[in-house]
């Protein structure tokens, strides 16, 4: 196992960066006996005059009661997306560090990777789409500060055999991040419980998929107190809106409804997949753990043409590598589905 230090890791500038700080950081709630006239706010009330709570207290609480961990294991970002840039941010250096992720994957740690100046070092996956653990490794050195992991993984469904994962995390020397937009629909465990084992364990979930909130943007980060407290002092102070507090709360003490939905939506997706297995010119179809599936034809460029002019979008992904003709079709409504099956037949 290799010995894993964060302050290793942080980049110099964050390690002595003094974050922002504001009159109000110290007051659990508005207490209706004292006056706030700190934050240049207008007074008048509405819902929504007053700054936000930057630490989202409220949530934190919840989600670390359902989650078993404690509310300094958790960063709250505006989508994933917004945590996964904070990670850059905090750990690489711009012109020196590299990342590595394993494509097909999720599109944005590249982008983000480009955007912050920071080397992507690619492994792709196997061919039954899992992780090359000797090849990872050796791709990494001193300057290699992320691995991402998708799993369940975007855009092939899969998620990551148990034994490959606990491997890198043992033997690959800086953080190892999971990104698990998509465990809600899987029937795998979540990474969360390793936490407590692994230092350099970070994992990324979202209330844009299961929970069916990608339109208020919440994205959740857990880790150790050590790499939470690095994030909290780079994050904008106010990073999740107040409306979205609110709304992911009242989502967030639902989750009987939430599991309702993702019961429906994993049916849904058992339905379609077999009805793809039917279609002629459909040569793969791949298991997934998400709610989508990616499935290979004979033209996917000529097919989703073909689909759009029946008015259905779907992804294609034919550029990816391992994925030449593939479409990933995300599970949608029953009644769209039937459309989507439809169509896959007439055409
Ligand atoms: N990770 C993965 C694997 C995703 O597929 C997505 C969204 N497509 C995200 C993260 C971003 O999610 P969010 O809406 O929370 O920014």
């Amino acid at each position: 196992m290799m010995t894993f230090r964060i302050d290793k890791l942080i980049r110099p500038n964050v390690a002595k960066l003094k974050p922002y700080s504001s009159a109000r950081d110290e007051f659990e709630d508005f207490d209706a006996d004292m006056v706030f006239i700190d934050a240049n706010e207008n007074p008048n009330e509405t819902d929504v005059n007053r700054y936000p709570d930057p630490q989202q207290r409220k949530i934190k609480e919840v989600l670390a009661k359902q989650k078993n961990v404690r509310t300094a294991n958790i960063l709250l970002g505006n989508g994933s997306d917004e945590v996964l840039d904070l990670l850059y941010r905090a750990f690489c250096e711009p012109g020196t560090d590299n990342i590595i992720t394993l494509p097909p994957t999720y599109g944005m740690y590249k982008v983000l990777a480009d955007i912050n100046n920071v080397e992507n070092r690619e492994v792709l996956l196997s061919a039954d789409f899992q992780p090359k653990v000797p090849e990872i490794l050796e791709k990494a050195d001193e300057n290699t500060r992320i691995l991402f992991l998708c799993s369940p993984n975007n855009p092939t469904g899969n998620s990551f055999s148990g034994e490959t994962v606990e491997k890198l995390l043992k033997d690959f020397g800086g953080l190892v991040v999971i990104d698990e937009a998509y465990i809600d629909f899987s029937d795998k465990e979540s990474w969360l419980s390793a936490l407590a084992v692994y230092p350099n364990l970070v994992i990324t979930q979202t209330l844009s998929k299961a929970y069916g909130m990608a339109g208020i943007r919440l994205g959740i980060c857990y880790a150790s107190e050590e790499i939470i407290a690095v994030l909290n002092k780079i994050k904008p102070p106010y990073n999740v809106n107040g409306l979205t507090q609110k709304r992911a709360l009242k989502r967030l003490l639902e989750p009987e409804k939430v599991k309702t939905e993702v019961i429906e939506i994993k049916e849904q997706k058992a339905l379609l997949f077999k009805e793809l297995l039917e279609v002629s010119y459909v040569s793969e179809v791949f298991r997934s753990d998400a709610n989508f599936i990616l499935a290979r034809v004979d033209d996917a460029g000529k097919r989703y043409g073909q689909l759009v002019a029946r008015g259905i979008v779907t992804r294609n992904r034919t550029t990816q590598p391992l994925c030449q003709n593939c479409l990933r079709f995300t599970v949608g409504t029953p009644e769209e589905n039937k459309r989507l099956v439809q169509a896959l037949g007439e055409l």
